[in-house]
């Protein structure tokens, strides 16, 4: 499979960029994993809108829906030139009613709910789900085929059930929102050290860092992260493709 890094911020993009989004493909088959601010404008240089497949939404926050409505819109302008095959389908957990609804767009896209216990067949990919740590309700996504599995945290403190969750994974995503001075402080995410712990306990093979902050070094975060994992970690870098 081949996942291209889209946005790589958290809470909201830095200038010209976007929050942290992938897009991940396998045998023609095309998936955008959370939809936040600058992702509409920034996938497009990756792919046609119209030959996306599906898209999958980690939670509700605005940096992963914020580019939701305007998706929509393409979506019904494609829908009206015939360009677009549509419905377009936009998997998300349902515990928030008002933002699962609004997934589900005038039959141009269609919110199909996510249930953490059950694993969903999307395209080539089984898709997993874990409940993160986050102050409203997360999911983290597992994508397995022909062996391989990519994991993305998205939005989450330390929590040990990850370990398990990603164990042995080809490749994780690993949300690094702190630094480590606001480790207890800030909530809901986590930091380089600790996404570093997690790629180790599990056992990952390859690590990005991915939902930065705006502020600071973030080079420290990159450091942190390399001090508890001794495999290849970098930032997601914008544009790049790794192929697992
Ligand atoms: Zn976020």
């Amino acid at each position: 499979m081949d996942i291209t890094t889209i946005g790589i911020w958290g809470g909201y993009p830095n200038k010209n960029e976007a929050t942290s989004s992938f897009l991940i493909e396998q045998d023609g088959f095309r998936c955008l994993i959370d939809c936040g601010s600058g992702v509409l404008s920034a996938v497009q240089n990756y792919t046609e809108l119209r030959e996306l497949d599906a898209v999958i939404i980690s939670h509700y926050h605005p940096d992963h829906v914020a580019d939701i409505g305007v998706l929509q819109h393409a979506a019904m302008v494609g829908m009206q030139l015939k360009e677009w095959n549509t419905p377009l389908p936009i998997y998300a957990h349902d515990r928030d009613t008002t933002g699962f609804e609004s997934l589900s767009y005038k039959g141009v896209t269609e919110g199909r709910a996510l249930q953490v216990s059950e694993p969903i067949q999307l395209g080539p990919w089984e898709v997993s789900f874990c409940e993160t740590v986050h102050p409203v309700y997360c999911l983290a996504l597992k994508f397995t085929s022909n062996g391989k599995s990519a994991v993305f945290t998205a939005d989450t403190a330390w929590k040990d059930e990850l370990v398990d969750f990603a164990k042995g994974a080809d490749f994780i995503a690993a949300e690094s929102n702190l630094y480590e001075k606001y480790v207890g402080i800030i909530q809901g995410h986590m930091s380089g050290r600790q996404a570093g712990e997690l790629a180790t306990r599990a056992g990952v093979k390859q690590m990005v860092l991915t939902h930065l902050p705006q502020y600071g070094d973030i080079e420290e975060i990159l450091a942190s992260a390399k001090q508890t994992f001794s495999g290849a970690v970098e930032f997601a870098e914008i544009g790049k493709t790794y192929r697992i």
